[in-house]
């Protein structure tokens, strides 16, 4: 069955009136006819019929057995994390997200659990840091902002030989170009709040995985520390997800003819974007995803906040904001909104200098977001030496 078909047919219709939306059961807790006897659900921290079909409807997304929701992809990261004890490591991507950075490190460092950044894209760099304490590999895939790919399914490898799980953060591919549980990952998980939530209204974390022990572990832990998504929240969710894989085509169409114009242009030091063959990982991007997605990020060459300031300040129809993945365009400057609780000296030696802009690009008309880009380029200053480097050489 084409994927579309699948996703609409498989979200249910209500067997009690034949509603074709899915009723929402705004309801705490449920009657019992005796202890213990009741129709599956009696706390609604524990289950939710709105809530259960988002979670079914993600596992089948995201070709697993057993999905979860949570209030917001930190929420279920932490329940993710919550699988280890005192005294386990987990081995992270370097350009992981900003907020995940600050959990690890900040949270989790208290309770004895050390992380380690290793740059995932080459694999070997995953086996060489692998220690007898090494429990979790946490990979996020393309990474928020740089872009970076990691090869899941050669990871997921090297991690099976050692006992350790790998879990995906699959929020930029979203299920519809990247399904990780496919290549190997144990657990992928998504800020359900960017691409399936896809209209910047609602916070939401989804997680999947497809062992039935990992599984029941993650709901205990969910149900015991309470972070659980609200019955509305998750219609809202199963509302978009209808709409999902042609917005996020569509956003990749878009996204892919802004990137070759941003090629084009001399105030640009360092242009990425998984979809340009100057990309390093290109190759292994078509190879995993479907499509590169619909994130592009560049550094501008005079390198400083003031600068990507004045840019972010003079478009229009890109709106300065936090987040991604929804219907309108929106840009940011990581060093002073998403990436500032990184440590400068850090966050810049994982190339996420202080000029870098990151762009979601929405769903307006191609040619209207260029024109926009273009207008608030044209404002900054560039060297005649500048404008003759506008060669492929130059970008990563
Ligand atoms: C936004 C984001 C998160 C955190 O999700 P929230 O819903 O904001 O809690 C995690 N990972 C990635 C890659 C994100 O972009």
């Amino acid at each position: 069955m084409n994927e579309l078909t699948a996703i609409l047919e498989s979200i249910p219709i209500d067997p009690l009136t034949g509603a074709l939306a899915v009723p929402i059961y705004q309801t705490s807790t449920y009657r019992q006819e005796a202890p213990g006897v009741n129709k599956g659900f009696d706390y609604t921290r524990t289950n939710n019929p709105t809530r259960k079909i988002l979670e079914d409807v993600i596992a089948k997304l995201e070709n697993g057995k057993n999905g979860l929701a949570f209030a917001s992809g930190l929420a279920a990261i932490d329940c993710v994390v919550k699988l280890l004890e005192t005294g386990d490591e987990v081995l992270a991507v370097d350009d992981i997200y900003g907020g995940a950075y600050r959990l690890f490190t900040t949270v989790y460092n208290k309770f004895g659990i050390t992380i380690k950044f290793v740059d995932t894209t080459n694999p070997e760099n995953v086996s060489k840091a692998i220690t007898p304490k090494t429990k979790l590999i946490w990979l996020e895939s393309p990474t928020n902002p740089l872009l970076k790919i990691s090869d899941i399914q050669k990871i997921s490898e090297i991690a099976k030989k050692h006992n350790i799980l790998v879990c995906v953060d699959n929020t930029f591919a979203s299920p519809i170009f990247q399904k990780p549980l496919n290549l190997g990952a144990d657990i992928v998980l998504h800020s359900a709040t960017k691409y399936l939530g896809g209209h910047t209204d609602v916070l939401a974390g989804l997680v999947v995985t497809n062992s039935d022990e990992l599984g029941e572990k993650l709901k205990y832990i969910q149900n015991a520390t309470g972070g659980v998504l609200a019955p509305f929240d998750s219609w809202l969710i199963i509302r978009s997800i209808e709409t999902l894989k042609i917005r996020v085509e569509q956003h990749a169409a878009n996204a892919q003819k802004v990137a070759e114009f941003l090629q084009t242009r001399p105030e640009i030091k360092k242009l990425y974007y998984p979809g340009l063959k100057s990309h390093p990982n290109y190759d292994v991007c078509r190879r995993q995803q479907k499509l590169p997605g619909s994130i592009i990020s560049f550094s501008l060459k005079e390198d400083t906040e003031e600068n990507a300031v004045r840019f972010v300040t003079s478009t229009k129809i890109f709106k300065l904001a936090e987040s991604l993945g929804g219907a309108k365009s929106l840009l940011c400057n990581p060093a002073t909104m998403t990436h500032k609780s990184i440590p400068r000296e850090r966050r810049i030696s994982s190339g996420v200098t202080d000029s870098l802009i990151r762009l979601s690009v929405g769903l307006e008309d191609a040619e209207d977001q260029i024109n926009d880009l273009k207008q608030a380029l044209d404002k900054l200053s560039v060297t005649d030496a500048d404008k003759k480097h506008t060669n492929h050489e130059l970008y990563v």
